[in-house]
């Protein structure tokens, strides 16, 4: 226990008591300096990782809320007399309430359309940080001094601990909140959004939580920044400490508390390897032999391109010759700038510290922790009564998309407990029809309704909380998650502890709760000795298969297959059949588009036939086979696979 705990995280205790030691071993005002910055920079970078590296999403308003946390924590001070810790909550509370307001609508939009909305953030606090001068001083800046804490002064070692202390509370804060359902849900939205949405998860409102918890680290971060300087000025927090703080994340390694320290390191550092000539040429130097080892690699293994491979290096050899040739390197700094992010974009997309993490995982290999013996499956799936009662019910539903009627007057009713078939030639609107069950398109009109009540509609999220779950016909797993924590995101009802106790990681119970219930799923399809694999690594037909867990974890009234058997082999279309009945033996309701018509008669209580949108025949299966319009439509042209 001891043992693992040290070697997980010895490196962080170690270097966290280190950077605590340096005031009382050394007395170099200058370092300490940077020392502090290091750690305000820390917490900055640590916010803004989460929207670069856990949400995917390029922000580039981080250094305005640095502004922003740092001017309301200043006039917290100046114009209201707030002590210390109060100002720096205003700093962090005015990051959490402007980074929600900045991402509701930011983030309906997509890539580079969020990235110029939080441009244009970020030069609107600029400008109104210059203007509004009878708030802010305007350009001439505002001067206040650090509060004192409990009636004492804060000294420089003083501050400097303090700034330790909160990023050591931001760091485990975070590494709880990410290693949660939390962080899990952050990933997964990052790989299927839709099958995000469909598991019940809720794709913006994390979205939204995830920027403005990065925000409000940005402005804690603007609140140590300003007690640091104790003067503060609008032109800080513009372009340029914007390209940096970007710089610091892609160097140091995305989706890494470690990358984030790095690449504070980076920006601290900045300013004298930019004015100390030796020390340029020492660092670019490096880079040009981190990029001529890393690009000859990639070459030799063949795992790049040769472009990628070789662009870094020439970037970097511009670095070392132009480092030589120009006066002043100061004054080329922001094409310096460009060309390191360049070559760390195109060379080491995983940053310095993923390089490094894939190079120590191999050195020190540590097992994952022993899971928990699976849960009864009685307590993870309850037994449903499927009492033959109405529990969907389609009336004269319609989807045109333009011209097209893909869905064009079906009605039809899905008894609980039944294994409802649905089928019909390619392109007749089954998926089309299970696509606006499920939420995914909204009916252009007509009635849907669940145990008699009107489903959401238009909206997976709201319609995957009544209780309809769905797997794809294209796969939608979370292909960088594990087969566990696939099912684990899904799961329903397992996840209770408020926001501040899985901070301060005191969620673990119930963490290791859903763990067991997503075992049992795990083993309901056969694929629990592969909980630890990558979704993205297993066969295909696992990974069919993986899907239908996943989508039991919901707990699901109504289960839809949107054609489960589409591209397995022989073998795994047996294996399927038999996970349908198990789950159908729950007592579960499901929805099943099928080509295979064995697999129908086999499996099917009622089939309903589409051709052309419109429903053909409804029945038996034995009753819609003889039907003729279902030969015409479909075994004719199919040839009755
Ligand atoms: P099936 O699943 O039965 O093979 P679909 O429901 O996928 O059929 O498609 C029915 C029809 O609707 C097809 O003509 C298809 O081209 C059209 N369609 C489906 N989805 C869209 C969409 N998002 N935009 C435009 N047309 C679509
Ligand atoms: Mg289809």
């Amino acid at each position: 226990m001891l043992k693992r705990f040290l070697l997980l995280r010895g490196a962080e205790v170690l270097a966290f008591a280190l950077l605590a030691a340096v005031p009382l071993a050394v007395n170099n005002p200058y370092a300490l300096g940077l020392l502090t910055l290091l750690a305000i920079y820390g917490i900055l970078l640590i916010g803004l990782d989460v929207t670069v590296g856990y949400l995917g999403q390029v922000n580039l308003a981080q250094a305005a809320f640095l502004g922003l946390g740092a001017y309301a924590a200043g006039l917290s001070v100046t114009a209201l007399g707030f002590g210390l810790f109060p100002a720096l909550a205003v700093a962090a509370l005015v990051g959490l309430g402007l980074g929600g307001l900045l991402a509701l609508p930011a983030l309906r939009l997509e890539g580079p359309q969020f990235a110029l909305a939080t441009l244009s953030f970020s030069a609107l606090s600029a400008t109104t940080l210059n203007e509004w001068e009878s708030l802010t001083g305007g350009a001439q800046g505002l001067s206040l001094s650090r509060p004192p804490l409990f009636g004492h002064a804060l000294d420089a070692p003083a501050f400097y601990w303090l700034c330790l202390v909160l990023l050591a509370l931001v760091w485990t804060g975070l590494r709880n909140l990410l290693s949660s359902q939390w962080g899990r849900a952050f990933e997964a939205l990052r790989d299927s959004p839709i099958a995000t949405d469909a598991m019940g998860v809720g794709t913006y409102r994390h979205k939204v939580a995830g920027f403005a918890l990065g925000s409000a680290l940005g402005g804690l971060a603007g609140g140590l920044y300003a007690f640091n300087f104790q003067y503060l000025q609008p032109n800080s927090y513009g372009y340029e400490l914007m390209v940096i703080l970007l710089l610091g994340v892609v160097l140091g390694g995305r989706k890494s508390l470690w990358g984030a320290f790095v690449g504070a390191s980076l920006i601290v550092l900045l300013p004298n390897l930019l004015s100390n000539r030796f020390l340029f040429q020492v660092f670019s130097g490096l880079g040009l032999l981190v990029a001529l080892v890393a690009g000859i690699r990639n070459l030799v293994r063949k795992t790049a391109r040769p472009f990628q491979a070789i662009a870094p290096i020439v970037a970097m050899g511009l670095l070392v010759g132009g480092g030589m040739v120009v006066a002043n390197t100061e004054d080329w700094r922001k094409a310096i700038f460009a060309l390191m992010l360049f070559s760390v974009v195109v060379g080491l997309p995983e940053g310095l510290m993923g390089f490094a993490a894939q190079q120590l995982a191999r050195l020190f290999r540590v097992a994952p922790p022993d899971l928990p013996p699976p849960a009864a499956l009685d307590a993870v799936l309850p037994q449903q009564p499927g009492d033959a009662t109405t529990l969907l019910e389609l009336r004269d539903l319609k989807r045109y998309f333009g011209g097209v009627k893909a869905v064009d007057g079906v009605s039809m009713s899905v008894r609980a407990g039944d294994i409802h078939g649905l089928i019909g030639p390619n392109g007749s609107g089954k998926s089309t029809a299970v696509n606006v069950i499920s939420g995914l398109y909204a009916p252009t009109s007509g009635e849907l309704l669940l145990n008699g009540q009107a489903l959401p509609q238009g909206s997976l999220f709201k319609v995957a909380r009544v209780g309809v779950a769905r797997t794809f016909q294209n796969l939608q797993l979370f292909g960088e998650l594990s087969t566990l924590d696939n099912v684990m995101v899904a799961l329903k009802g397992v996840y209770r502890s408020p926001l501040p106790l899985v901070l301060l990681g005191l969620a673990r119970g119930e963490e290791r709760q859903a763990q067991a219930d997503a075992l049992a799923l795990l083993e309901l399809v056969g694929l629990r000795d592969q909980a630890r694999s990558k979704a993205k690594d297993l066969t295909y037909g696992a990974q069919r298969f993986l899907e239908i867990a996943r989508a039991l974890a919901r707990k699901p009234e109504l289960l839809i297959l949107d054609e489960p058997a589409a591209g397995l082999a022989y073998p795994d279309v047996s294996k399927l059949v038999e996970i349908i009945r198990r789950i159908h033996q729950r007592g579960v309701t499901m929805i099943l588009i099928e080509h295979h018509m064995d697999v129908v008669s086999e499996l099917c209580d009622t089939v309903t036939v589409l051709d052309g949108g419109k429903v053909i025949a409804a029945g038996s299966a034995a009753e819609v086979k003889r039907h003729p319009k279902v030969i015409e439509a479909y075994l004719g042209s199919a040839g009755a696979a």
